[in-house]
């Protein structure tokens, strides 16, 4: 089912949580809103649930308006980072509460109710875990059960609001790929919110960034990442370094090399953002080559940070492959030349 948001606005007093935001998004899409903490991501997905009444604007389910449609008409499922599972109850009841709750009308057969608890079971593949409670669980367990409790009822949206923000990292990642795959077979409309970049280019099908009540860039992950809309998108989804250069000759320019071409005016001022990824270290400059010097060496893993420091400039963090910077074999206090690779380089005037 598509949801249509149009114009919503809502205000807590003086504060605008949502300003005038308008998204659209496709049935069976996966859609992730991410931004800082208070930039209105659970509001809006309140807003969607019902659970908020917009000041403003309009949401429409399927095309139809649903603005003033009671929480439980609107058949949305949810997931929160706090998982409320019943206690006292079995991971197969707290899965089927949802279903022994219906009118008497609507409620499906005993038999019924087993075989759709069992196939959502399987399908968050927790079968086995049937007859335990959820103290018996781990912190991981718990929310996919909680997931298989807010199918149960098949929704027709499906909204998630944090749900793997309490988890540890590995646990956090395991379940994000899960989910995603999970999304791959059951194909439930479902807006997703998270705080936490990777997690947002990882699972979502489209990303929706948000900063201070507004929508900055609505995108797959690759185009929100590769072409950002705004230096706000460009930083939250990733570390950078920011330059301060000046325009000569139709060149940004940095300590007197040239980084990447511009249209902007002579002598004008520009703000260069580049990845630490995307730079690059050598012994020898070349034409848009700038000096520094390596003032710290940290291994990250799979990659090595250095920082270097530039003359009159704020540190530069350059982030190498383990292969690369074995190749180099730089050390701290040694000079170096920062190429920035001009195609990753992003420019704002
Ligand atoms: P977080 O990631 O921290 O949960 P968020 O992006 O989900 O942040 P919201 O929870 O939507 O942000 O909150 C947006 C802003 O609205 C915050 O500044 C918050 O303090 C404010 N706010 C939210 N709900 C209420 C409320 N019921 N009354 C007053 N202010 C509220």
């Amino acid at each position: 089912m598509s949801i249509e948001i149009k114009n919503i606005s809502k205000q807590f007093g003086e504060f605008k949580a949502l300003d005038n935001i308008n998204l659209e998004v496709a049935s069976g899409e996966l859609l992730a809103l991410l931004g800082p903490s208070g930039c209105g991501k659970t509001s809006l997905l309140r807003v969607i649930a019902g659970l908020e009444t917009p000041d403003d604007g309009q949401i429409l389910f399927h095309g139809e308006d649903a603005t003033d449609t009671h929480v439980r008409e609107r058949q949305v499922g949810f997931v929160f980072q706090h998982y409320a599972l019943f206690r006292h109850m079995t991971v197969f009841e707290n899965v089927a509460f949802g279903l022994r709750v219906r009118p008497k009308k609507t409620r499906p057969s005993e038999a019924e109710i087993k075989k759709r608890v069992h196939r959502l079971l399987e399908l968050v593949q927790l079968d086995w875990l049937a007859d335990r409670f959820p103290a018996q669980l781990s912190g991981g367990q718990r929310q996919r059960i909680a997931l298989a409790r807010a199918l149960a009822v098949e929704p027709r949206v499906l909204l998630l609001d944090e749900p793997f923000g309490a988890l540890d990292t590995k646990v956090r990642k395991e379940l994000r790929r899960w989910l995603r795959r999970l999304h791959d077979e059951i194909h439930v409309t479902s807006v997703f919110v998270t705080h936490d970049q990777e997690e947002a280019l990882e699972v979502a099908d489209r990303v929706v960034v948000m900063n201070k009540g507004k929508i900055e860039q609505v995108g797959t992950p690759a185009e929100v990442y590769d072409t950002p809309a705004s230096p706000f998108v460009y930083q939250f989804l990733g570390d950078i370094n920011l330059f301060h250069s000046r325009v000569h000759d139709g060149w940004a320019e940095v300590a007197g090399a040239r980084i990447t071409q511009t249209d902007e005016p002579n002598a004008a001022n520009a703000t260069l953002y580049v990845r630490p990824h995307e730079i690059d270290l050598s012994r020898v400059a070349a034409g848009s080559s700038i000096a520094g010097v390596v003032s710290h060496i940290r291994l990250l893993g799979s990659t090595v940070r250095l920082e270097v420091e530039v003359a009159e400039h704020d540190a530069v963090e350059v982030e190498l492959t383990r292969e690369r910077y074995a190749e180099g074999d730089w050390k701290v206090g040694e000079a170096v030349w920062l190429n920035p690779r001009e195609a990753k380089v992003y420019l704002a005037g």
